[in-house]
């Protein structure tokens, strides 16, 4: 009788090593969209990856919306609806020199339509970082609740020396005014797993990712700048200056980006990778 007990507690005791605790996953009606914010296209590709050869012919500028009971979520903001019709006057030389491209279907209202949505939508703006490609509508939220690390905002408000040239001031001139969640580390959005932002240094001071859990897609990871390239992650390869702020930084960052996505099988959507974004579901397709 012992025996059986015993046994029968060694088995309960297995059991319970093997099971595997149930991932969380986002609630019925959640949605994300992935959009771009024109393109960029003929510059030098070891611009995006030291030592790299040849030309990056086109790339995205990926922005994200995701869509939640609790509040719909705008990860990063694109390009100022500025460089529409002004990309010198706006960008400076870098118009010309990442070959920026941008339409009146690339305007901020024009891309949230085509989702029946209204920038007075969303509750929540999310920057991966400030850099001109990711906070540039920010002016478009003056209502939402931002959500950005602290040092990130130090960053383009005061860049170090060196680092100045992809923050625009105009882009941000405003956000004193905002309602902003300065993070000093992660934060779980809703409470449920559903949207996880993390910190993540490295391409600029205050860089954050997005962990999002979705019904039936499963766990998929918004990029931002943390890593430009799915080829930088496979190979272990980081943009120059002032593309990388801080190398160790960066490698950390990519190994935390790798964890999620071994441990939870993750799909990851980078904010400039032109193969992985071709082959995704765009706007007003959606992932649910
Ligand atoms: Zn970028």
């Amino acid at each position: 009788m012992k025996r059986a007990v015993v046994l029968g507690s060694i088995l309960v005791g297995l059991l319970g090593l093997l099971a595997i605790p149930a991932r969380a996953a986002g609630p019925e009606g959640m949605r994300l969209y992935v959009f771009t914010s024109g393109s960029v296209g003929g510059f030098p590709k070891s611009a995006l990856q030291i030592g790299a050869q040849g030309t990056i012919e086109w790339a995205p500028i990926g922005f994200f919306v995701i869509k939640h009971p609790k509040g719909t979520i705008m990860f990063d903001t694109g390009n100022n609806d500025k460089t529409i019709t002004d990309p010198d006057g706006w960008w400076g030389p870098l118009a010309k020199g990442f070959g920026l491209k941008m339409t009146q279907n690339d305007a901020m209202d024009a891309q949230l339509a085509k989702i029946s949505m209204k920038t007075d939508d969303i509750k929540y703006v999310v920057l991966g970082h400030m850099h001109l490609d990711h906070a540039g509508n920010m002016s478009k939220f003056p209502n939402a609740t931002f959500v950005i690390q602290n040092d990130e905002l130090k960053a383009a408000w005061w860049p170090d020396p060196g680092y100045a040239i992809y923050y625009i001031p105009g882009d941000f001139a405003e956000s004193k005014k905002y309602n902003i969640i300065r993070l000093n580390g992660d934060v779980d959005l809703f409470g449920d797993k559903s949207v996880e932002i993390i910190r993540a240094p490295g391409h600029t001071p205050g860089s954050q990712f997005a962990v999002v859990r979705l019904p039936k897609t499963g766990t998929v990871i918004l990029t931002s700048d943390v890593v430009y390239l799915k080829e930088n992650l496979d190979k272990n390869l980081i943009p120059p200056i002032p593309g990388t702020w801080s190398p160790m930084a960066m490698y950390e960052s990519y190994q935390k980006i790798r964890l999620v996505r071994d441990a939870e099988g993750a799909q990851i959507f980078y904010a400039h990778d032109p193969e992985v974004f071709k082959a995704t579901k765009q706007a007003p397709e959606f992932y649910e």
